[in-house]
């Protein structure tokens, strides 16, 4: 144990709560356990990895930190005693230091890392604004800046003793570690850099994303991600050199650095740049030691997301960098030509082409190794995406699909699940998660137990919903949710469509003997996309129209809630029975909700897309709700030339679709419901009309939902459906996850 229990419970006994606020409590708790759990800290590991990550989207600290250390409950008993309710602490806002999805998986790597005893220590930036907190005004998505250093932050350290410099052609600045300690079996570290020096440099750690569709825009973030590179390298090289000495070949044998996502790729830069400038190692032996040390996760296969930086902007602000980057692609054309690649195939591979730098191809010819993140999106990479780079290079490629920490994703979030599979099969799955296949086989038997723990959690999640949102939704409601970003791809747009026609249906009794239901949404949309906005907006619409209507309001209600985030998110995947996951295909890299919503009992309701595809493998075809074009379906869609317009002819989709333009909502004179329309019907210039099949994939998607509703009024054998997917889920705890990185990359 990293805890001195006993002086904890002492501490907690002695404090003295009177007139005292949560937040003070909370501070005060917080440091207790900060001091009580940190003594053993950092014992040093001879070899560690290192997760370079734009965001962490780490949450709620409170609960998490207080569980791993293996005082919740006690610390929840002896609160009581004093009158207080664990639960207050709910009002301490998440600290949101990431977007979505990938911000949230190296929090889950972080938690997996230190419960399994693997040294593995982030490093990001302490942004002084997380995301923004999201607000609806009549429907419409604000954004408020969101100070979550409100409350204070006590599982932090300022650590002025080690702080450093980064260099810009123009400025100097200062990076203060701020280090999180992440219990565990044992305790690593999570370093967030702070800028400070100035108030050009204290913009760089101001905003998570600041926009970049200006030229200023775009400097400040490659300042951002320069900025967190540099300083995390640096300060690795500098260890390095204080207890090996001047043995660079060795660097690579101490340090692992995993690269997620391109938004860290200058670190590879940066590394050859002091080796090279600071302790004069000859430029190819420093690029050989780059070589081995990094490895680079990819996230998306969407064009948009793979970053390429203009050479005068990098000219501009790192001049260094920049010459360093032009021999580098000069070396990798060497080495390609060498190897006999086509000028073709060298273009395709190439870190520069036309002066645009492409951190993906950088990534691709210095790391190790290069990983998608679910089988397919993995097999994509392969066969389009860097179809050359894998030709040449096939060793590098490997797959690590995602996965999802089950101590704050079940045991934190849904107490009662974890009581019920505590007495089926004993506790061991708390410390193995593989030991959760016992459960498969006796789903039948817990049946009713199941279905008990989940009408609980839909309770308080439609408690918390009233109060937060203030939307009514009765109990035992079948609940549907699709908590995500807001994106096109993700189509959330089509379950508006289908949620349209569905409601037309139970209104002209087309559709009859349906289970109540509900439509959960839950996305923030980046506040400069126009029609994620849009979306919003039109769901906030039908939310109004649905649930005000008596005819049907006892059948269908729709909520979008407010400021989705990861406390959000651990409400809704314990209280929900069916999970969205309707991407187009080929699209969604993994998906990490996906699995929170499995373990969670959840069955699917999704395409053939990202990890949706190896939990269905895993929990069963029959006790999940697959439905519309596979990859090989959308590729031959679009050699054919897909026509989306000949699914509008089905009266029931032009219905849905036409009630973007035809008056029955309003977009406040936005134009945005057109600019909708529009999108599906004739595209625009930059892409073809329905880019993402979504009328294509709406005939079968609503098929699919309906189906659930059918299969639910047998409640028995739902929640058996359910069991099974609960069963079959340790595959997607991020200690699998994090064992295969481990082994297979980091060799730690
Ligand atoms: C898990 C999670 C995500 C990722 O969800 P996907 O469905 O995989 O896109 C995004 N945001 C929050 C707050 C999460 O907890």
């Amino acid at each position: 144990m990293l805890m001195d229990k006993e002086k904890f419970i002492a501490g907690l006994n002695g404090l003295d709560s009177n007139n005292k606020d949560v937040i003070c409590l909370y501070n005060e708790i917080s440091a207790l356990a900060m001091r009580c759990g940190t003594a053993e800290a950092e014992k040093p590991a001879a070899r560690n990895a290192y997760y370079l990550s734009m965001e962490f989207l780490i949450g709620r600290s409170f609960y998490n930190n207080l569980l791993e250390l293996g005082v919740l409950e006690e610390t929840a008993e002896i609160l009581a005693k004093k009158g207080i309710d664990i639960s207050v602490f709910e009002e301490i806002e998440d600290a949101a230091l990431g977007n979505g999805g990938l911000g949230r998986l190296a929090a889950c790597f972080l938690d997996s890392a230190a419960g399994l005893g693997l040294p593995l220590h982030g490093y990001g930036i302490r942004y002084r604004y997380g995301l923004f907190k999201q607000a609806f005004k009549n429907g419409f998505q604000t954004e408020l800046p969101d100070d979550w250093q409100r409350f204070g932050d006590p599982w932090s350290v300022r650590r002025e003793d080690e702080k450093r410099t980064v260099s810009f052609a123009d400025m100097s600045v200062t990076a203060v570690p701020y280090d999180m300690p992440v219990f565990g079996k044992r305790t690593n570290r999570l370093r967030l850099w702070q800028a400070e020096g100035s108030d050009e440099a204290e913009k760089i750690s101001e905003y998570l994303y600041p926009a970049d569709d200006t030229e200023d825009g775009k400097i400040l973030r490659l300042r951002q991600e320069y900025f967190f590179s540099a300083a995390s390298v640096g300060e690795l090289l500098d260890k390095h050199v204080k207890a090996h000495g001047r043995n660079f070949e060795a660097f690579a044998r101490y340090n692992a650095i995993q690269l997620n996502d391109t938004h860290p790729v200058l670190a590879i830069a940066e590394l050859v740049r002091l080796l090279t400038a600071d302790y004069k190692v000859d430029f190819a032996a420093a690029l050989e030691i780059a070589k081995k040390t990094f490895s680079y996760t990819n996230h998306t296969v969407l064009p948009e997301a793979l970053e390429c930086w203009n050479g005068d902007i990098i000219k501009k602000i790192l001049p260094d960098i920049y010459a360093l980057l032009v021999k580098i692609h000069l070396k990798q054309k060497e080495e390609l030509l060498a190897i006999g690649c086509a000028e073709k195939e060298i273009a395709e591979m190439a870190v520069c082409a036309y002066n645009c730098f492409s951190m993906a191809n950088l990534a691709l010819y210095v790391c190790k190794t290069v990983n998608g993140v679910a089988r397919l999106h993995t097999e994509i990479l392969k066969d389009s995406l860097f179809k050359t780079a894998y030709c040449y290079f096939p060793e590098k490629f490997t797959n690590k699909t995602n996965g999802i920490t089950q101590r704050r994703w079940l045991m934190l979030c849904n107490k009662e699940l974890s009581a019920l599979i505590d007495k089926a099969i004993g506790t061991g799955w708390r410390s193995d998660i593989s030991e959760l296949g016992k459960l498969c086989g006796k789903t039948a038997g817990l049946a009713d137990g199941f279905a008990e723990v989940k009408a609980e959690k839909k309770r308080q999640l439609f408690d918390y919903i009233k109060a937060r949102d203030g939307v009514e939704i009765p109990r035992n409601f079948l609940v549907y949710a699709q908590v995500k970003r807001l994106h096109e791809y993700k189509r959330q747009l089509m379950t508006a469509f289908a949620i349209l026609e569905i409601y037309n249906g139970l209104k002209d009794g087309s559709i009859k003997d349906f289970a109540p239901s509900v439509f959960i949404f839950g996305a923030k949309s980046a506040s400069g996309y126009r029609r994620a906005k849009a979306v919003i907006k039109f769901i906030n619409e039908i939310a109004v129209k649905i649930n005000a209507d008596a005819q049907t309001n006892g059948l269908l209600r729709v909520v979008f809630v407010c400021n989705y985030n990861v406390s959000y998110a651990e409400k809704i995947v314990a209280g929900s029975d069916v999970s969205l996951q309707v991407s187009t295909a080929g699209l969604e890299a993994s998906g990490t909700g996906n699995m929170k919503l499995m373990m969670n009992g959840a069955v699917t309701c999704g395409t053939m897309d990202g990890a949706n595809i190896e939990i269905v493998e895993r929990a069963g075809a029959e006790n999940n709700y697959i439905f519309g074009a596979t990859v090989e379906d959308i590729e031959r869609l679009k050699k054919e030339g897909y026509k989306p317009l000949e699914y509008l002819e089905r009266p029931a989709h032009a219905r849905a679709v036409n009630a973007l333009v035809d008056g029955s909502f309003s977009d406040g004179g936005t134009g945005g419901f057109k600019e909708l329309y529009d999108s599906l019907t004739v595209g625009a210039g930059w892409h073809a009309a329905d880019n993402y099949f979504v009328l294509y994939d709406l005939e079968s998607y609503v098929d699919a939902l309906l189906k659930i509703n059918a299969d639910y009024k047998d409640r028995r054998v739902f929640a058996i459906k359910q069991l099974e997917n609960v069963a079959n889920s340790a595959y997607f705890s991020s200690d699998r996850t994090i064992k295969e990185y481990a082994e297979d990359i980091w060799e730690i």
